[in-house]
Order: C-alpha cells, then sequence, then structure tokens
C-alpha cells in the first residue's frame, strides 16, 4: 500500500478559498481496496464558516441578472468540458465505475447539467392573472430563497452534485454543498474550476466530510432553508427530523426498486438488450437501475434463456479497460450486502443463472482486493422476499413470470418503493394503461434512461418527496408569491 503522505488530501473550499482541515476521512479505490484519498473530516465549525460565505455572497449574486448567471453556468460547462480526461479517471478511480462510463455519461452530463440550467433559467415565465370585476391583476413573483444545503450520493458523484449546484446558482441562490465521503475527488476538482468560471467567491462552497458530522450540520442550520438531498431512504428519514424544527423547504430524491414489465408483444431482441444495461449498468449502483423482471409466462424461457446469456457477456473487472462494462462497487462493506442479498435468495430457494458464486471473475493481479461481484440473474424468489421488496443497489436482478397485464401491474406495485418503470410492449394502449397504473415517478416504454431534463424528475412512495428538472428545479430552488394589484 502507498505511503499515507502520497495520498491526495482535499481541502473545503470555502468563500472562494481552498481551506485545510484538522481531520481526515480515508477513501478507498474500489479497484484495489487501497487508499486514493484523505476528505476532511468537517464539523460544525467549517459548516458554520461555509454557510456564512455563502450568505455574504447571497445579496450581490442573487442581484445579477439570470443573463449574467447564465455566462458563468456556461463557462463552467466549457471548463468541465475541457477537462473531461482527468474528471473521467478521478471519478472511475473513486467510485469504481468504469473510465468508459464516467467519460461518456457522468463528466458530459456534468458539464449538461450547468448548459441545460443556463439555458432553462432564461425561460421560466410566472403567472398572471386577470380579476377584472374586483378591478385587479394578480401576478406571481418568484425569488431565491438564500442558502441552499445540497446533499449529494456515491453513485453518480459529479453528476448529481451538479445536478443540484446548476439550478440552485442559476436561480440566484448560494449553495454549500456536501458530497459523499466515499467519492469526493470529482467535486474538489470542481472547485478548482470556479474562479476561472467567474463564480463570485462564497457563491458556491464545498464542505467535505461524513453524513453524520458534516451532513448533518449542514441540514440543522439556521441559516439554510432549503435541503436539496440525493441518497438513501433511511438517511432521508433522519434529515426529515433534523429539519423539521426550522420548517426548511425539502427536495428528497429517494431508493427504487424498480420493476421491468415484459409483455409478449415485446420486441425481445431491443428489450433484452435494454433490460441488461438497465439491470446492470454502473455496477447496478444507479437509483434507476431494475432489479425486478416480470415476464409474461408465454415468452418467460425464451426471455431467461436470452438474458442470462446477455448478462454473461455483461463483462466486470478493471475498470480502466475499456472492453469491460462493468467496474468495481463502491465499498467493501456495500460488495458484503450485496452478496448477502444473493446468499439470501438462495436460501429461499432462488436459482443463480450466473454471476455470483456462478461464474468467476478474471481479474488482474493489481485488481485482486478490489470490491467486484459479476452480473447475477436470480430466478425463484418469492414477491415477499426482501430480495424482491429492498433496495440491493448491485448488480443483481430478479427475473419472474406473470399471467395477466393485472397481476403484472400489481406485483410491480407491490413495494414500499416508486421511481423508476420500465414497461416493454409494441400495444400502445396498453403502454398507455400501464404506465398510468404503475406508481413511479418515471415510467419508460420501451427504452430505459432516456432523461428529458425538462420533464420532472424524483419519486413517490417511499422513493421521494418532491421533483426536480428544469421548471420543478426552479420551482424548488425559488420562493413565490403571488401578487394582487387593484387599480
Ligand atoms: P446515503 O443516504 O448513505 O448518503 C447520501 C448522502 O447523505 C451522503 O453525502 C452522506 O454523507 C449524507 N448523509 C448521510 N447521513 C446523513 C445525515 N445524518 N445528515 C445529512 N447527511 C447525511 O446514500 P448513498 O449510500 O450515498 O447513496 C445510495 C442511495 O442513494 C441509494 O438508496 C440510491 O437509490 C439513492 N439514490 C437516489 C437517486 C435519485 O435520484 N432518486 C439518485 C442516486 C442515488
Amino acid at each position: 500500500m502507498a505511503k499515507p503522505h502520497s495520498h491526495l488530501v482535499l481541502e473545503n473550499y470555502i468563500g472562494g478559498t481552498f481551506v485545510p482541515c484538522r481531520s481526515h476521512i480515508d477513501s478507498y479505490d474500489p479497484s484495489t481496496g487501497e487508499v486514493y484519498c484523505r476528505v476532511p473530516d468537517s464539523g460544525r465549525e467549517e459548516v458554520e464558516a461555509a454557510v456564512a460565505a455563502a450568505k455574504e455572497a447571497f445579496p450581490a449574486w442573487s442581484q445579477r441578472s439570470p443573463e449574467q448567471r447564465a455566462t458563468v453556468l456556461n463557462k463552467l460547462a466549457e471548463l468541465i468540458q475541457d477537462n473531461l480526461e482527468d474528471l473521467a479517471q478521478a471519478e472511475s478511480r473513486d467510485q469504481g465505475k468504469t473510465v468508459t462510463f464516467a467519460r461518456t455519461v457522468d463528466i458530459p452530463r456534468s458539464a449538461y447539467n450547468f448548459r441545460f440550467f443556463a439555458s432553462s433559467a432564461l425561460h421560466h415565465l410566472s403567472e398572471c392573472s386577470q380579476m377584472d370585476h374586483m378591478g385587479c391583476l394578480n401576478y406571481t413573483l418568484r425569488c431565491p430563497v438564500g442558502v441552499a444545503g445540497l446533499i449529494s450520493p456515491w453513485n453518480l458523484p459529479l453528476y448529481l452534485l451538479t445536478w443540484k449546484i446548476a439550478p440552485a446558482i442559476a436561480a440566484g441562490n448560494t449553495v454549500v454543498a456536501k458530497p459523499s465521503e466515499m467519492t469526493s475527488v470529482t467535486a474538489w476538482m470542481l472547485c478548482k474550476l470556479m474562479e476561472q468560471a467567474g463564480v463570485p467567491p462564497g457563491v458556491v462552497n464545498v464542505v467535505f466530510g461524513s453524513g453524520p458530522r458534516a451532513g448533518s450540520a449542514l441540514v440543522s442550520h439556521p441559516e439554510v432553508p432549503l435541503i436539496s438531498f440525493t441518497g438513501s431512504t433511511a438517511t432521508a428519514r433522519v434529515i426529515t427530523e433534523l429539519s423539521a424544527p426550522f420548517c426548511k423547504k425539502l427536495s428528497l430524491e429517494l431508493g427504487g426498486k424498480n420493476p421491468a414489465l415484459v409483455f409478449a408483444d415485446a420486441d425481445l431482441d431491443q428489450c433484452v438488450e435494454t433490460t441488461v444495461r438497465s439491470s446492470f449498468s454502473n455496477q447496478g449502483e444507479i437509483c434507476l437501475c431494475t432489479s425486478r423482471i416480470y415476464v409474461e409466462r408465454s415468452i418467460y424461457p425464451e426471455f431467461l434463456e436470452r438474458f442470462v446469456a446477455a448478462a454473461r457477456k455483461w463483462k466486470t473487472g478493471d475498470p480502466s479497460d475499456g472492453a469491460n462494462n462493468n467496474g468495481a462497487l463502491i465499498s467493501k462493506e456495500h460488495l458484503e450486502k450485496v452478496r448477502g442479498f444473493v446468499a439470501l435468495a438462495k436460501s429461499e430457494g432462488g436459482v443463480v443463472h450466473c454471476g455470483e458464486g456462478v461464474d468467476e471473475l478474471d481479474l488482474p493481479e493489481r485488481n485482486a482486493g478490489g470490491y467486484f461481484m459479476a452480473a447475477t440473474v436470480v430466478t425463484g424468489v418469492p414477491d415477499s422476499s426482501r430480495v424482491m421488496q429492498e433496495e440491493i443497489f448491485g448488480p443483481v436482478t430478479c427475473v419472474s413470470p406473470f399471467d395477466t397485464e393485472d397481476e403484472a401491474v400489481s406485483r410491480a406495485n407491490g413495494v414500499r418503493y416508486g421511481l423508476g418503470a420500465t414497461v416493454w410492449s409494441r400495444d400502445v394502449g396498453r403502454v398507455h394503461r400501464v404506465a398510468r397504473r404503475v406508481q413511479a415517478g418515471l415510467v419508460w416504454t420501451n427504452c430505459w434512461l432516456v432523461r428529458d431534463l425538462n420533464l420532472p424528475f424524483g419519486g413517490m412512495k417511499h422513493s421521494g418527496v418532491g421533483r426536480e428538472g428544469g421548471r420543478d428545479s426552479y420551482h424548488f430552488f425559488t420562493e413565490v408569491k403571488s401578487v394582487s394589484i387593484k387599480h
């Protein structure tokens, strides 16, 4: 293992300056199991300084015109694009994902988040309504809220952080962000671009550290009136409790247990190819990954055979090898948790068709200590099992047959989550019916992960509260007033 002093040591970014922290947390390279960098273990004091800097920067930033703010956001997008390769390499090393995924998804999307909200912020209209019989004209005014607290997870680190920073500052807020302590490097690299992009000191502050220390200090800070959180449902409960005494505005983007409903008339070529991708992309560590596949009984044997064959071709290994589809899972603990679900499935009579415990991974020497797991397909698990009810967040998916449309919908809805769903059928009437009945904030028919940033993004039930996306983000990051003027 490399000597501690050779590790990257991150610093907080407060008021436009990098500020060292007294204590640190080790963060690992999941593909080797070795320490990659040391992340500030910030607490109340650091959060206090960041909130003060954000408060000070708020009046001037909020008074800039949307065009002036958009110029800064576009410059940030350009700088991310210019540094794409370095950012992709760092994201892969920090998170375990393949460099290819970071290069083609995470980093381009991070740049696009800034570009999209720079443009979107120029097109919002307020509402106006006439009340002639009262001699009144009524309209809405929207104002930035103040200091926004932004908390993001480890699975799509820069992508999900910028999904919050971009709309927050485009709307005129200033921010204090806290990325996941397991994946902080690209956020720190983004801070290095702030000055060059013309982001005034204090508009974007980043405090690194753990959830219980830095995160909860941010959530319970009285001068942070809104929190946008993406992460697990369990953490969302804590955040809701911590923020309740302050009546904060909350946006919660949480976990999922996303079903795919495959009807007999589906285009199976397209369905199998996409459902392998939707189940296993990014090691299955995307909140929108498919983890329950319900297949109409008449095509179940054919689907299963083709799906398992395609899953076997989904290669797992060294994240920097362009031939691999998947890299390593985020941590040793997480790998154990995901393996535990496969063991539970087996103990309940489930059959593991490929992946964990069935296929050996062929890893290079340097990856021997990494947290790898092959794409795993399970059948024969009852819907009541924890395997079918809880979010696994790894490369594991379960397949099960169904007989009727009603049954498919009711089983899809039989979990506490409601984030995403995919529906596979060429019958337009059916896809309309099922899309309406399935309990999910996002329904993809004959596709997956098509993202239109103008549309609301978020989940129902335990998958979230509120929506983000073009107008929804603008609404969340502004406070609305209704004004009546009488002549
Ligand atoms: P997590 O809830 O453990 O952590 C998320 C963030 O919250 C981290 O920055 C963490 O440090 C912080 N945190 C933890 N405890 C806190 C506390 N007490 N106060 C304040 N902050 C605290 O989630 P994770 O394991 O990093 O991410 C995986 C989860 O995120 C999965 O459940 C996944 O489905 C979900 N997710 C949801 C979406 C979505 O858009 N719906 C997107 C990506 C990930």
